[in-house]
């Protein structure tokens, strides 16, 4: 099913995951990316959705399963053509989401100026946590994001280090995509991504919102 929970017990039937590339500068450098002069916007499917604990399974048309941890926003109310300044009427909770990518397939799709579609939206492709409702939290854009694998620190950052923070993020989406009840929206990912092999015990964490752990298999 692909619903999400906000805590203590609102279900949401989630529609579609509007993600954000590139927000962060590290990130960009890391990959050896060009900066745009708008947000890089693509698509998850909800059937990328996993939540529950259930294992992250590695599909068998890749070989580089990436880990991408980033604040997720759940959508409360239909959102369209907003303003920077009164997103908060429009975002009813905060999570914690990996944007799972095949990164070999997506730089071939970069080589070759195609989608993303399947190195970012295949099946299991955005693990979720449950969501927490956002006035429970002081400052949505100074949380401090994480990731470990195996105990291990590989992703560390701030969200206010976001190119583009989340007023000025939701404005731009929403001139484009209607958001609405449900739909969820990822904000990018700090530096230090990498690989994910089978075995692997991933634990991200924000602030004020909590944690979640995947087993890979
Ligand atoms: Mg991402």
């Amino acid at each position: 099913m692909s619903t999400v929970l906000l805590k203590p017990e609102s279900v949401y039937r989630v529609g579609k995951i509007v993600c954000v590339g590139q927000n962060y500068v590290k990130h960009i450098d890391e990959l050896s990316s060009k900066r745009y002069d708008t947000p890089v916007l693509f698509l998850k499917p909800s059937t990328s959705l996993l939540t529950d604990a259930n294992p992250i399974r590695l599909p068998d048309f890749s070989n580089e399963v990436h880990h991408e941890v980033e604040l997720a926003l759940l959508v409360g109310k239909i959102a369209r053509h907003i303003n920077a300044d009164n997103w908060r009427e429009f975002i009813i909770g905060a999570g914690i989401a990996l944007d799972l990518t095949l990164r070999d397939l997506q730089s071939i799709a970069k080589e070759r100026g195609l989608p993303w579609a399947v190195a970012k939206g295949f099946d299991g492709s955005c693990p979720v946590s449950e969501f927490i409702a956002i006035d429970r939290i002081k400052n949505l854009q100074n949380l401090t994001i994480e990731l470990r694998i195996n105990g291990t620190l590989k992703q560390h950052g701030s969200t206010s280090e976001m190119i583009y923070p989340i007023g000025e993020l939701l404005a731009y989406i929403t001139n484009i995509f209607t958001l609405e009840p449900g739909d969820i929206v990822l904000t990018g990912t700090p530096a230090g991504v990498g690989k994910i092999k089978t075995g692997d015990h991933l634990e991200a964490s924000i602030t004020e919102i909590g944690s979640m752990a995947f087993e890979v298999i």
